[in-house]
């Protein structure tokens, strides 16, 4: 029992110390006492209070007052908006080359199969077993769709895809590289410049998916040269169930990004009502139809939040929570047979840890009874999302703590 005190001290004492601590007062549910730990903000963040008065205030006096005129007034110009300012507080992108819409799965076949278009005669796209779901899935589709062949990379069960295992599956023949910045089970960070450059050495391009990452790790997306990203809003950008994704196009492959969902607010002329679809100069032409005003609005919030503390500041705290979740699993979790499966090195790690022991499914199910929120994956991870400005040191703690006293219990 003294480590758990000595555990349940140092989180008081981080807590204290955090520069950033305040922040969490401003997100709705933070003092929710049927809630004790909520550990799951990299599948869906917490709303900001601003947004409820935010939501309010839009259908209330833009909806409800401005009506139609609406779209004239800003709403058409509003994904482009707010991608623009994703792109200087979070992304490292220069203004016009982001933009919101869609789910992320929509956006990643839209880019994916405008690079593979681009891409010529090239016959390959290359990505991890690891990658979520969607992403392979919609891989796969699309090379069904387009006569080409997968060549599937490995990764380590507590890390991700290497700069080595990605030189060693690409060549003349590779169209498309489409891999994680932060993977969404183990949390490794891939080396973005580094797999950026020696594919583009191939000839071919890259989609970075920065689902896990945005908003919790800095990206760089300019200075990396990349090609084409997209994540969604939900998780560390906190924008609400359903939220539209964003994507981004370089502004270097604009001009031959070739829209496979042709829609009118993609072209060039939306209400010339034209006989031919002409698609609309730079990032406008990612667009199919009519975008998501409403769910776009709470992650506005959260942008002015970020941008408030300061992306490297939010990294900094993210990289203190995870170092506290790691050295609290050592102490009280790994002495009962519980394994992490995310990296060690805190520069290799973004924002959530995933701990493995086949009775988390269950543990899992009798600590969201008590309002504890981690996450569960499959075959037996519980992975701890302490998404860096909502999260606290005690309330991560309180995580660890019953997960081990569930374990205990049960032994
Ligand atoms: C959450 C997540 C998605 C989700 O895709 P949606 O279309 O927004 O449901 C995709 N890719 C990764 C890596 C994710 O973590």
């Amino acid at each position: 029992m003294r480590t758990t005190s000595r555990l349940s001290d140092r989180a008081r004492e981080l807590d204290s110390a955090d520069p950033l601590a305040g922040m969490r007062e401003k997100f709705l549910g933070h003092d929710d006492a049927g809630v004790p730990a909520y550990l799951d903000g990299n599948s869906l963040g917490r709303p900001l209070a601003a947004t409820l008065d935010r939501l309010n205030e839009f259908v209330r006096n833009q909806w409800g007052g401005r009506l139609i005129r609406g779209w004239d007034e800003g709403w058409l110009a509003l994904p482009r908006q707010i991608g623009d300012e994703l792109g200087l507080q979070v992304l490292g992108a220069a203004p016009g080359q982001c933009i919101v819409a869609d789910s992320t799965t929509v956006l990643l076949y839209k880019l994916a199969r405008a690079a593979v278009a681009a891409g010529g005669d090239r016959t390959e796209i290359v990505l991890d077993r690891d990658n979520f779901p969607t992403d392979r899935y919609v891989m796969e589709g699309i090379a069904a769709e387009c006569g080409l062949t997968l060549r599937w990379v490995g990764a380590d069960y507590d890390g991700g895809v290497r700069p080595e295992s990605v030189a060693a599956a690409v060549g003349p023949q590779t169209s498309l590289v489409v891999l994680s910045h932060v993977a969404y089970r183990s949390g490794f960070i891939a080396d973005v410049p580094a797999i950026t450059e020696l594919v583009h050495r191939t000839g071919g391009r890259v989609l970075w998916d920065l689902c896990h990452s945005a908003g919790s790790v800095p990206a760089e997306l300019d200075a990396w040269n990349v090609d084409y990203a997209a994540g969604c809003s939900y998780k560390y950008l906190n924008g609400g169930p359903g939220a539209p994704a964003w994507a981004y196009v370089a502004a270097r492959h604009q001009n031959d990004f070739n829209q496979p969902i042709r829609g009118w607010l993609g072209a060039g002329d939306p209400f010339g009502m034209g006989r031919d679809f002409v698609p609309a100069p730079g990032i406008q032409r990612v667009v199919s139809g009519t975008p998501p005003i409403l769910g776009m609005l709470a992650m506005q919030d959260m942008i002015a939040l970020i941008s408030e503390a300061g992306m490297d500041a939010v990294r900094e705290k993210s990289v203190q929570l995870t170092s506290f979740a790691v050295q609290a699993f050592d102490e009280v979790l790994a002495p009962l047979g519980a394994v992490l499966a995310s990296p060690r090195d805190p520069s290799q790690r973004g924002s959530h840890i995933t701990v493995d022991h086949p009775a988390f499914k269950d543990v899992t199910a009798r600590l969201w009874e008590q309002g504890i929120i981690p996450d569960y994956r499959n075959p037996n991870g519980i992975r701890l999302g302490l998404s860096p400005l909502s999260t606290s040191f005690a309330e991560t703690w309180t995580g660890i703590e019953a997960m081990a006293a569930d374990l205990r219990a049960g032994s």
